[in-house]
């Protein structure tokens, strides 16, 4: 399970009784968290700072171990802040600090200079907000008393992105094959991703799938036929086409745990070796919270995992989707995202249907695929861009619609999105922004989980949504002035 530490901060001028205090309270507030948001995260209570050499201490407690994905803080009382500087520099975690304090009320009848003393994160935690500031940590605050059901929202959040920061620092990548060639904002700095999100981008040949794909026995082949048939409706006489596609998740799963990779990318210009371009096997996969990004996108591949395991244990779905075509009625425009198989079973309406078709691009087999509608609701579309010399996330909010009539010719899953605040705002935004034609849409997730992830991370945001006006458009067409 994953755990944050808690760090309270103090000093030994108020005399060993307030620190036997601050512990006390401490330990009931960390119950309470624990109780709350015991389905999310564990939290740990840590000696209280009276010292620069405790402050250390604890920070390398929260950095040697595996589990610990983040820290959270809060001065119970005044805590000279010179004394955080050297543990807050051993930190590279996630940092949450929590404004609060031990009591909600005011206690007027009885209040003296020793509760003042006692309870003073109004003092305390800005001498704590300087420093951090000062060293120029991204962090969070979370300021309300700590039992309300916003803080604790709040602090559930920070749990979850940080959870997410670190499978992203624990992300591998297998890239089979390279970028499609001519594409742009598939490609970038892979070094720089790595330095900066932790994601370590590797190559390997296609190759090593196909011959994983060749040893697949015929009991294995069976097992993956009836997990597919299991999850979904056949749709087709041409099992050996199913079949083969079974090969390829078999093989790519095996891969995957021989590698301790958790996302991949192909493209459909290197399939050396493949029958088919992999469909179900990959539709299969991202339902499995495995990232991928076709076409060589290692960006988007390694985005979507983060994102799919920032949305665990919400409602909703969470995957990769490209943006392919436009309904343009006036006042009632519509966008449908998909691509040439590789939509995530998540994102299925009803029960998919597995269908055979011919794909007209990449000169192959015939694949086997999932078809399907798309969910429907409130959700978020978010990409990632190289810019050069810095990564950008832009998130649009987008309303996922049904589909406004059957599209009975269409051989791929989709789903239909409306753009927020309209077409011609929403659309031109994204482009303006330099927005990917690869995007992870989620309707579990919500934009305040993209800021908080482009905030811990130091990551530019460029947010789209009812509050983008034509005003904020121009500002963004404007750049170069
Ligand atoms: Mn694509």
């Amino acid at each position: 399970m994953s755990k944050l530490y808690f760090i309270p901060g103090s000093q030994d001028l108020y005399g060993d009784e307030c620190l036997r205090q601050v512990a006390e309270d401490c330990k009931v507030m960390v119950d309470f968290l624990n109780e709350k948001l015991g389905d999310t995260i564990t939290i740990e209570l840590l000696p209280t700072v009276e010292t620069s050499e405790i402050c250390v201490k604890d920070m390398r407690i929260a950095m040697n171990d595996d589990d610990c994905v983040g820290v959270i803080t809060w001065m119970h009382t005044f805590s000279p802040a010179k004394m955080w500087i050297k543990g807050l520099q051993i930190l590279q975690k996630p940092l949450l600090h929590l404004h609060t304090q031990a009591n909600q009320k005011l206690p007027y009848d009885t209040i003296d200079m020793d509760f003042m003393n006692l309870n003073q994160a109004a003092h305390g935690d800005r001498e704590y907000g300087y420093i951090v500031a000062r060293l120029g940590i991204a962090h969070e605050v979370v300021a309300g008393f700590y039992q309300s059901e916003k803080a604790l929202a709040k602090i559930r959040r920070f749990a979850q992105v940080a959870k997410a920061i670190a499978v992203s620092k624990n992300t591998r990548i297998a890239t089979f094959g390279n970028n499609m060639r001519d594409v742009a904002v598939t490609d970038g700095n892979r070094l720089e991703c790595e330095i900066k999100y932790g994601w370590e981008v590797k190559y390997w040949g296609i190759g090593e799938i196909a011959a994983l794909a060749d040893a697949a026995t015929e009991e294995e082949i069976a097992a993956k036929m009836e997990e597919y048939e299991s999850k979904y409706t056949v749709a087709t006489d041409n099992i050996d086409a199913i079949k083969e596609q079974a090969r390829y998740e078999i093989a790519f799963e095996k891969f995957i745990a021989a590698n301790k990779v958790n996302a991949f990318t192909d493209t459909f210009q290197d399939l050396n070796g493949l029958k088919q371009l992999p469909g179900i096997a990959a539709q299969n996969l991202m339902a499995k919270g495995i990232g991928f990004g076709p076409e060589g996108d290692y960006k988007i591949s390694a985005l979507s995992a983060i994102l799919m395991a920032m949305a665990e244990g919400r409602e909703g779905a969470t995957g990769f989707i490209e943006d392919y075509t436009y309904d343009l009625t006036e006042g009632e425009e519509l966008e449908l995202a998909s691509h040439m198989l590789e939509v995530p079973a998540s994102f299925a309406l009803n029960k998919p249907e597995i269908q055979v078709h011919p794909l007209g691009i990449g000169g192959k087999a015939d694949p086997a695929r999932l078809v399907f509608d798309g969910v429907t609701g409130d959700g978020i579309q978010v990409t990632l861009v190289d810019m050069g010399d810095h990564f950008r996330i832009i998130c649009a909010d987008i309303e996922l619609v049904k589909q406004p009539l059957p599209m009975p010719k269409l051989p791929v899953a989709r789903i239909m999105y409306r753009h927020k605040p309209n077409f011609e705002i929403g659309t031109a935004a994204w482009c303006y922004a330099g927005g990917a034609h690869h995007s992870v849409v989620s309707t579990a997730l919500t934009r305040e989980d993209i800021a908080l992830f482009a905030k811990l991370t130091g990551t530019e945001l460029i947010v789209i949504g009812d509050d983008t006006t034509e005003a904020e458009l121009f500002r963004m067409s404007n750049y170069n002035a």
